[in-house]
């Protein structure tokens, strides 16, 4: 049974994330514009008449610029929390309330064959959830904004045999950058974003062969690169004498545009 994975957009700019089987696809976000995700979505062969449902992770507008258009426009469910949907602004209000079904936290529900489940992670946001998705036997697991890796979350982080997980800032970066105080604090305090090194010194702390990708995400424009996030993770795992094997694979998702779509094997 195949999974295909592609990410749209990944980053404080926008989040949007395919997962596929071979009859149909969920989104997970839609933090750019619904005419982006059709139109990216077109541009790897995937009709949007295939997406079954969108699941939101909180209401930071990264994650749902794009969802009231979206929604309306394809008639789609959306899978939140109900604390989530109440905390969404505004203009996404106009979403009719029978396309909004609410899921709770740590407990399996079923979409186009994956079965999913929300858990709870620690960001400032009314409420905050990663998804860990089952498929055939293959676990993926969804970890985008979270200040810090609590026990539940690493739970489901380590489940994963793929990971999209967060490496937002270079520590160094951020203390030297022009955000202000407030902000600085607010990023890398344990309710906001997971620096590079925080999420490599998980990740070679919890290393083992059944991860097979790595895919860091949610990568900040101004205080990180893809090649800083990539080598701090390469030389943590490297320090701690962890050797890839030929079927592991670490990447970093692009922050505006679309990746290829992946085979998950
Ligand atoms: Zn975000
Ligand atoms: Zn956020």
């Amino acid at each position: 049974m195949d999974l295909f994975f592609c990410s749209l957009s990944s980053g404080s700019s926008g989040n949007c994330y395919y997962l596929g089987n071979e009859f149909h696809g969920i989104l997970i976000d839609a933090g750019i514009s619904a005419t982006s995700i059709r139109k990216f979505l077109q541009s790897r062969g995937i009709p949007m008449n295939v997406i079954m449902g969108v699941l939101i992770t909180h209401n930071h507008t990264d994650h749902i610029k794009g969802l009231e258009v979206l929604i309306r426009k394809n008639c789609l469910p959306v899978f939140t929390t109900r604390a989530i949907w109440k905390s969404i602004p505004g203009y996404c209000r106009t979403i009719p309330h029978d396309c909004i079904r609410e899921i709770p936290v740590k407990k399996k529900f079923h979409l186009a064959g994956f079965d999913i489940e929300a858990f709870p992670v620690c960001h400032d946001a009314p409420e905050t959830i990663g998804f860990h998705i089952s498929f055939g036997g293959k676990r993926i697991t969804f970890a985008t904004d979270l200040g810090h890796i609590c026990e539940t979350s690493a739970a489901y982080i380590k489940a994963a045999n793929y990971l999209v997980i967060e490496s937002n800032y270079d520590e160094e970066m951020l203390a030297n950058g022009m955000y202000p105080h407030f902000l600085k604090a607010r990023i890398r305090s344990d309710h906001g974003h997971l620096g590079n090194h925080q999420t490599s010194a998980f990740l070679a702390d919890n290393f083992t062969d059944n991860l097979k990708d790595v895919y860091l995400a949610h990568l900040s424009r101004n205080n990180n690169t893809p090649e800083t996030a990539l080598n701090t993770l390469h030389k943590t795992l490297s320090l701690k004498g962890i050797v890839l094997n030929d079927r592991q694979r670490i990447s970093v998702l692009d922050r505006n545009l679309p990746g290829e779509i992946i085979k998950l094997d």
